[in-house]
């Protein structure tokens, strides 16, 4: 019995696993048509300075309507993209997208800085930098206004090239962020000969900040760090008032995530940013409200 058992647990095993890949297969396949059938589009994140306690910038974050599964998140279709090289030209939309948003706020008086994601696989394209400069040139957005997030196994990859490619888009002024900064292979030794300007704690730190001791201390390393080097830290994932209170004490300069706002579409970015700067201006006027 246990033989025949095993064996038909098996037999499920092999047509579940025969089932994924093909799922997998015609996700891929999906993917490559995804950007012809215009199903992606940008969502945008507001990140505040806990300083100024104004809206600094955002962070476009991609979002694919699949046209039978409907939204496929990111986390999802992201590694597929990397392992059969889509991202490449999907990346670059993203990067165009942006910075033809970023030129539209801008020519509204609203000049904010725009956070992309770039991708190691990105990063490895030989032309990627002249790639970026022609797009910021397309859309006339200064260097200075956009910021690229790159993640530490990114740059371990090809650790040399990585580093000349981020110090060319660097010394052209652009921003550079290591994001998920602490769930990667780290080397204290790396991060300081890279042309950085901020660290993003990961949200995974910031969801139990108060609550599990690790991950505070895990924080305010992250935090120290940053001073150390000289580097602006980026909270993202903060979702209560709590925790933009102790990151805000804690000396943590920028916050993002849902207890602000979550990722929106531009025209509902737009009102957010005049609602919570309009609301600070009322609370300035009128004390009692502080
Ligand atoms: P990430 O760059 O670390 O982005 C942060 C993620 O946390 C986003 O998930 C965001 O929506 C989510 N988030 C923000 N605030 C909160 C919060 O308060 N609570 C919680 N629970 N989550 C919050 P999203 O949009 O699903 O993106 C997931 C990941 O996919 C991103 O992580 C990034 O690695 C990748 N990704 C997204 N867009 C792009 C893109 O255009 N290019 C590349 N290469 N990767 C992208
Ligand atoms: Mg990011
Ligand atoms: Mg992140
Ligand atoms: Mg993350």
């Amino acid at each position: 019995l246990a033989k025949t058992e095993a064996s038909n647990h098996s037999r499920f095993y092999i047509a579940s696993v025969d089932q994924e890949i093909r799922a997998r297969k015609q996700l891929e396949k999906d993917l490559s048509q995804a950007l012809t059938n215009e199903e992606f589009h940008l969502v945008y994140q507001p990140q505040i300075s806990l300083q100024s306690n104004r809206i600094i910038g955002a962070e476009a974050l991609l979002r694919w309507t699949h046209p039978e599964r409907g939204m496929v998140p990111p986390d999802h279709f992201i590694p597929l993209a990397e392992l059969n090289g889509t991202i490449v030209e999907i990346g670059q939309w993203v990067l165009n997208e942006a910075c033809r948003q970023a030129a539209v706020w801008a020519s509204a008086g609203m000049p904010l800085r725009i956070a992309v994601n770039l991708s190691a696989v990105q990063l490895r394209q030989p032309d990627i930098v002249g790639t970026i400069l022609t797009t910021l040139g397309r859309h006339e957005i200064p260097p200075g206004r956009l910021e690229l997030e790159v993640t530490e196994t990114g740059f371990m990859e090809n650790l040399e090239d990585a580093v000349e490619k981020l110090r060319q888009l660097n010394n052209a002024g652009i921003n550079i962020a290591v994001d998920d900064f602490g769930t990667g292979y780290s080397s204290l030794t790396y991060l300081k000969r890279m042309p950085v300007q901020h660290l993003k704690i990961d949200k995974q730190f910031v969801q139990d900040l108060l609550v599990n001791e690790d991950d505070t201390r895990i924080a305010n390393t992250i935090i120290d760090l940053g001073r150390s080097l000289n580097l602006a830290v980026i909270a993202e994932g903060v979702e209560t008032q709590e925790q933009e209170f102790y990151l805000r004490q804690r000396g943590c300069q920028i916050a993002q995530g849902y207890y602000f706002s979550r990722p929106l579409l531009p025209h509902a970015f737009v009102s957010f940013v005049d609602s919570f700067h309009g609301k600070l201006e009322e609370n300035m006027e009128n004390p009692q409200y502080k």
